[in-house]
């Protein structure tokens, strides 16, 4: 039997430790890192060959490499996607999947909660090179419909969206992103593969920073985007080749790893963040607990149909805003101050005063990001001790 059709049987876990690997003779058990930038060629005609694309073969590593080609087909396998080409960072992949897409005069619809990048990069960027942006509230899906254009060649979403955990309807989004003959890109960064697969929603490309739960051990920075074949080939790939977005072999064989452990890894950071959810809703000193895994998520219907699991992610707003939230912050001993995510320790964050400061007041508070809200990304620490340090910070209020 094939090797692709004997992965196409295996189950997600099974895929993530063996998808993608290509053994070199040496019968490696461990993936080979091919830290070149170059290939050496037999002689001048095979050169020519490889050139002409009569032989299959690595050319440059700005274009592929193997190890950077095994983290891609690993994580097409994880994905069910068709074809995948790995970034230096989640940025790179978001602004490379939407910019070999579009020339001046066509038309982006993205919804307003985007991570803050990847909102200048449709609302600043893309219109200095003549392409028009339309921002949407994500969860109405009358605005979606009404900004259609003839020339809307992108829809843009993230959901669950960062950093108050609101979802968007992708099925829905996907319909009428099609009705128009637009393309639609989800960011899954926040969903993780394991609990949200875009693609069998009827999206068309999805994107990740793998600097997130894919390293998740806080190491590497690093992207990809999946698409189908005729995409990657035909949209993407020149774009990609000459534009130089490619992530370095290092980093492919850290997130490779990283492969290996993220379903073990992402269940149980899920599990410690549903115990520490309904922690913070019983508790006094919180207004509000946002949780797409929990009963009482506006959106809880939603989160059933269309993600797997919770979230590693919990949002929750303290009573007595920013100076509440900075003395909870301040006062915590274990759960870490930092504005990234997906890791295996556990990290804290105050959107208003860090990741969402240089929106207006007046977008925070379209977005519902209040002054007391903080965003927890769960670790993979004993959630007993992570909900006892949590509960010492808010005796402090
Ligand atoms: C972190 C993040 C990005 C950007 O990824 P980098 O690897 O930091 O470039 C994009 N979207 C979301 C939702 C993110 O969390």
């Amino acid at each position: 039997m094939a090797k692709n059709t004997i992965e196409n049987n295996w189950r997600s876990a099974t895929r993530l430790v063996h998808g993608g690997t290509m053994r070199t003779e040496f019968g490696e058990t461990c993936e080979a890192l091919f830290l070149t930038q170059g290939y050496v060629y037999a002689s001048a005609e095979a050169a020519e060959a490889r050139f002409n694309g009569e032989e299959e073969g690595y050319v440059y590593s700005r274009y592929a490499n193997p190890t950077v080609t095994m983290f891609e087909e690993r994580m097409c396998a994880l994905e069910g996607a068709e074809a995948a080409k790995a970034t230096a960072t989640g940025m790179a992949a978001v602004t490379a999947a939407i910019a070999c897409q579009v020339k001046a005069g066509d038309h982006i619809v993205a919804a307003r909660a985007l991570f803050g990048s990847c909102r200048w990069v449709v609302e600043t960027l893309m219109p200095k090179f003549g392409v028009e942006t339309t921002l949407v509230d994500g969860g109405n899906l009358e605005e979606w419909q009404r900004a259609m254009r003839p020339n809307t060649k992108v829809c843009f979403l993230e959901s669950p969206t960062n950093p108050v955990l609101e979802l968007v309807d992708i099925e829905a989004v996907a319909t009428i992103a099609h009705s128009v003959g637009a393309r639609l890109v989800i960011d899954n960064v926040f969903a993780t593969p394991i609990w949200q697969s875009p693609l069998e929603l009827g999206a068309d490309i999805v994107v990740y920073s793998s600097t997130k739960h894919i390293d998740g051990q806080g190491r590497c920075l690093g992207g990809v985007v999946l698409a189908d074949q005729e995409f990657i080939d035909e949209e993407f790939y020149d774009y990609f080749r000459h534009t130089g977005p490619s992530l370095s072999p290092f980093n492919a064989w850290t997130m490779l790893k990283g492969l290996e452990t993220l379903d073990l890894r992402v269940r149980q950071q899920t599990r410690n963040a549903e115990k520490i959810a309904d922690f913070l809703a019983d508790h006094s000193k919180t207004n509000r607990v946002i949780y797409p895994g929990r009963k009482d998520h506006p959106q809880f219907e939603l989160a059933k149909r269309q993600m797997k699991g919770g979230s590693t992610l919990v949002a929750f707003e303290v009573t007595g805003g920013k100076k509440a939230a900075f003395k909870f912050e301040n006062a915590l001993n274990i759960i870490l101050l930092s504005n990234n995510l997906g890791d295996a320790k556990s990290l804290i964050t105050h959107p208003t005063t860090t990741t969402h400061k240089n929106l207006s007041d007046e977008d925070r508070a379209q977005l519902a990001i209040s002054d007391g809200l903080l965003r927890l990304s769960v670790g993979l620490e004993d959630v007993e001790d992570l909900i006892e340090d949590i509960s010492q910070a808010l005796d402090t209020i």
